[in-house]
């Protein structure tokens, strides 16, 4: 785990999202959960270790940024946006597995020593957010405020964290630093938008959903290559390709791996998002 701020801690290099923690003088709070039962857990164990965990916010619905919430059932109150309620706990149909199985998968092969503290399929807890909200939800928390904005493209369910006197935003995956960008759920109209929002914020740190934390500039290189990929669909749409074609011609593998732990997941990344920036160009 990496200390960011005096009050932040962030686990960027393990497989799925970068949970993070935020420490306040009346206890902490979580931002999203690992898909990793044993780094979870001892994220949990150092939080408790220093007090109550006093909240747990999901900045999506997609499974690995929520996987762990069994873990902290009855803990504290969940907090997520409104419309993860629909897409929790739902994988791509592509996977060909139920979410129980491909989480048990992905535990058997990264963490087997955990595979043991893997519940049975019934007595896992979806502990889905019982606090939502809509535009934004502000709460403070001892001497930290915590500035929840909706922020979506990505998925229509990504919520920002912006806790201003660490000048650190957890940007969920609105932001992929140094690896591939998974598009498969983009609105790239809401997608621009939220990163122009994101610029406006007073911070210093961005913590994406995936890769290395990141400085502001992020915001304009993500927006960069969102639209190196957009034009690169554009131009086979230009010279006359259907959308297989595009799929087989058009790929951005060769410009960075795809987040630990997923190499095999590329050629889903590059299929589902060439996929998805045809259908937005034939529909806008
Ligand atoms: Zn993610």
């Amino acid at each position: 785990m990496q200390q960011l701020t005096s009050h932040v801690y962030v686990e960027t290099e393990i497989r799925g999202c970068n949970p993070g923690i935020v420490f306040t003088d009346e206890g902490s709070v979580f931002v999203d959960t690992a898909q990793w039962i044993s780094k979870l857990l001892e994220m949990r164990g150092f939080a408790l270790s220093r007090g109550p965990i006093r909240a747990l916010i999901n900045t999506e619905s997609h499974i690995d940024h929520i996987f762990g919430n069994h873990w902290f059932a009855g803990e504290c109150p969940v907090i997520g946006h409104e419309n993860l309620e629909k897409t929790f706990w739902k994988i791509p149909a592509a996977f060909n597995q139920t979410t129980y199985d491909y989480s048990v998968d992905i535990i058997r092969r990264q963490d087997p020593e955990a595979l043991h503290l893997m519940p049975s399929e019934k007595d896992y807890i979806l502990n889905k957010p019982n606090v939502t909200f809509s535009d934004r939800l502000f709460f403070k928390l001892g001497d930290h405020d915590f500035r929840l904005y909706y922020t979506p493209g990505h998925s229509d369910a990504n919520i920002s964290v912006f806790v201003p006197q660490e000048r650190t935003v957890f940007v969920g995956d609105t932001v992929f630093s140094q690896c591939q960008i998974w598009l498969h759920t983009a609105n790239f109209d809401d997608l621009f938008r939220s990163l122009r929002f994101l610029g406006t914020l007073d911070v210093d740190y961005i913590v994406p959903g995936h890769g290395p934390v990141v400085g502001k500039a992020a915001l304009h290189q993500q927006e960069a290559f969102l639209h190196e990929w957009i034009s690169a669909v554009a131009y086979g749409v230009a010279k006359g390709w259907d959308e297989e074609e595009c799929v087989q011609r058009i790929s951005f593998a060769d410009r960075c791996p795809v987040d630990i732990g997923q190499a095999e997941e590329m050629e889903y990344i590059q299929t589902h998002n060439v996929r998805v920036v045809y259908n937005y160009l034939m529909n806008n």
